[in-house]
C-alpha cells in the first residue's frame, strides 16, 4: 500500500541527509598528514557514533565557554587515537591539539562544515531536492496544493536548522516530513461508533447515505460497514436506494443476503427517497440502531443525480452523508468528492481499493483538499477488509 509515496518521503530523507554529510565530510582532514587522513577515513562512521556518545556531555559542561567548536574538533581528532579515553582528559589534550588546527577554524567560518562543529541548514541545501519531491509527489497523484504545502512546511521547519551530528540531518527531516504529512491528514475525524451508541440512546437511527459513481466499490464498502456494525454489536438495515438500474439492487440484496441482513427495496426506477423514508421507518419501528443507504452512481456531473441526492437528503435527513471514491483513480476520486461535496454536502470519505493502490496520492489529498475526514480505507474485497482511517496510522505507513 502507497509503497511509490514511501519510497519518495524515505528517499527524500536520505538525499538530505547524504547532501549534507558529504559537504561535513570535507572539511577536518585537510591539514591531517596522509596516513592519519586514511586511518581517519576508515574509521569516519565509527567515530561518528562515539563522537555522539561524548558529545553531550562535553557540551553540557562547556556550554558556556566560547571556544567550543573547537574543543569538540580537537576532542574528534584526539578520538581516532584513543576512542576509549575519558572524556576529561579528551578536554585536557584537546588544548594542544587545538593549536594544529588553527587554520581550519578560519575555513570553518567561511561556512564549510565540520561534524563536531555547527553547520545551519540553507534554503540553498535542500531546494533542489525538495523541488524533486514536490515533482514526484504529482506523479503519484497528489493533489497540487497538497504537495505546495508539504514542500513550504518542510523548508520552514529545516532551513536555519542547526546540526550538530550526521544523525541529525535525518531526524530533523524525518520530523519535518512527519509534521507536513500529520498536517495534511489532520482533519478533524467522525466515531461512527460513538454516534450509533448516541443513536441507540435516543431512540433514532443512525442514518448515513453512501454517495458516489458506478464502479468505485459503493455497495461493497456498505457491506463492509454493514459487517463492521454488526461487529460492534449494532444491527443494520440497508436501504436500496439506487433504483436507476435493476442490477443495482440485485447486488446489494446479495451482500445483505450474505451478510444476512434485511435490506428495504422497491421497483427498480421507484423514487429513491421512498426507499430511504421507508427503511428508516423500519429501524424505528424494529429498534434498530443504523440504516445504510445505497444510492445511484451515474456521472457525477449528470444534474438529475444530484437533484436525486439532494432530495433524498432532504427527506431522510441522515447524519452522515458518505463519499465512496476508489483510490485508483487518484485525481480523479478527489474531484468527484468535490462535486458531490458542492451539491450535497459531504461529512467523511470511504476512500476504497487502498490494498491495490501503489500510489498513494488520492489517500494523502482527498481529506485535505475537500476538508472531510477518510472514515476508512478499503482493503480488499473480503467484508473484513476494511480500516478505520486514523492519520497516525498513515503518517506511520509514510514515513
Ligand atoms: P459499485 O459499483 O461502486 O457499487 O462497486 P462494487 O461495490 O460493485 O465494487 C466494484 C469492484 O471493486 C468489485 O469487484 C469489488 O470487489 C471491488 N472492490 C471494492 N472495494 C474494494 C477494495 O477495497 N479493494 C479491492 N481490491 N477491491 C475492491
Ligand atoms: P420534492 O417534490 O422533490 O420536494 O419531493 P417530494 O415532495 O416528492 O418528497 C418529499 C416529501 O415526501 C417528504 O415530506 C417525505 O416525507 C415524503 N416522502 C417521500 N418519499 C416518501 C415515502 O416513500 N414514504 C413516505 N411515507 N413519504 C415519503
Amino acid at each position: 500500500m502507497f509503497e511509490s509515496l514511501k519510497k519518495k518521503f524515505n528517499g527524500t530523507i536520505g538525499k538530505i541527509s547524504d547532501k549534507i554529510s558529504d559537504e561535513e565530510e570535507k572539511t577536518p582532514l585537510d591539514d591531517i598528514s596522509e596516513e592519519k587522513k586514511e586511518k581517519t577515513t576508515s574509521k569516519k562512521s565509527e567515530s561518528f557514533e562515539k563522537l555522539e556518545k561524548i558529545e553531550e556531555p562535553v557540551l553540557e559542561k562547556e556550554k558556556e565557554e566560547t571556544g567550543v567548536r573547537e574543543k569538540l574538533s580537537g576532542i574528534f581528532s584526539k578520538k581516532e587515537e584513543k576512542a576509549d579515553e575519558k572524556t576529561v582528559e579528551n578536554s585536557k589534550k584537546t588544548e594542544v591539539v587545538h593549536k594544529k588546527h588553527e587554520d581550519e577554524a578560519d575555513e570553518e567560518k567561511s561556512g564549510m562544515f565540520s561534524f563536531v562543529t555547527q553547520k545551519t541548514i540553507s534554503e540553498n541545501d535542500i531546494d533542489d531536492i525538495l523541488f524533486e519531491l514536490e515533482m514526484s509527489l504529482l506523479e503519484s497523484d497528489v493533489a497540487l496544493e497538497v504537495a505546495e504545502k508539504i514542500i513550504n512546511s518542510v523548508k520552514e521547519d529545516l532551513i536555519g536548522k542547526k546540526i550538530r551530528r550526521r544523525s541529525d540531518v535525518a531526524e530533523f527531516t524525518r520530523v519535518a516530513l512527519r509534521k507536513a504529512v500529520s498536517e495534511i491528514l489532520g482533519v478533524e475525524t467522525k466515531d461512527l461508533k460513538e454516534m450509533a451508541k448516541n443513536a441507540q440512546k435516543t431512540g433514532e437511527p443512525l442514518k448515513i447515505m453512501f454517495v458516489g459513481i458506478n464502479g468505485t466499490g459503493k455497495t461493497t464498502s456498505i457491506a463492509k460497514i454493514a459487517t463492521y456494525f454488526i461487529n460492534e454489536g449494532y444491527t443494520p438495515v440497508i436501504a436500496a436506494s439506487d433504483t436507476f438500474r435493476a442490477g443495482a439492487i440485485e447486488q446489494i440484496s446479495y451482500h445483505a443476503e450474505k451478510i444476512g441482513i434485511k435490506i428495504i427495496k422497491h421497483k427498480k426506477g421507484a423514487d429513491p427517497a421512498a426507499v430511504a423514508y421507508d427503511a428508516v421507518e423500519h429501524a424505528k419501528a424494529k429498534g434498530k440502531e443504523v440504516v445504510l443507504i445505497d444510492t445511484a452512481g451515474r456521472m457525477q456531473t449528470n444534474v438529475n443525480l444530484m437533484d436525486e441526492m439532494k432530495k433524498i437528503k432532504r427527506v431522510v435527513k441522515p447524519d452522515i452523508i458518505v463519499y465512496v471514491g476508489d483510490a485508483l483513480t487518484g485525481n480523479d476520486a478527489v474531484e468527484q468528492a468535490s462535486k458531490f461535496d458542492d451539491a450535497v454536502g459531504v461529512d467523511g470519505i470511504v476512500l476504497t481499493k487502498a490494498d491495490a493502490d501503489a500510489k498513494g496520492g488520492a489517500a494523502l489529498s482527498i481529506g485535505y483538499v475537500i476538508n472531510k475526514p477518510i472514515l476508512f480505507l478499503g482493503v480488499g474485497q473480503s467484508y473484513e477488509d476494511i480500516l478505520e482511517f486514523k492519520a497516525e496510522w498513515m503518517v506511520e505507513q509514510l514515513i
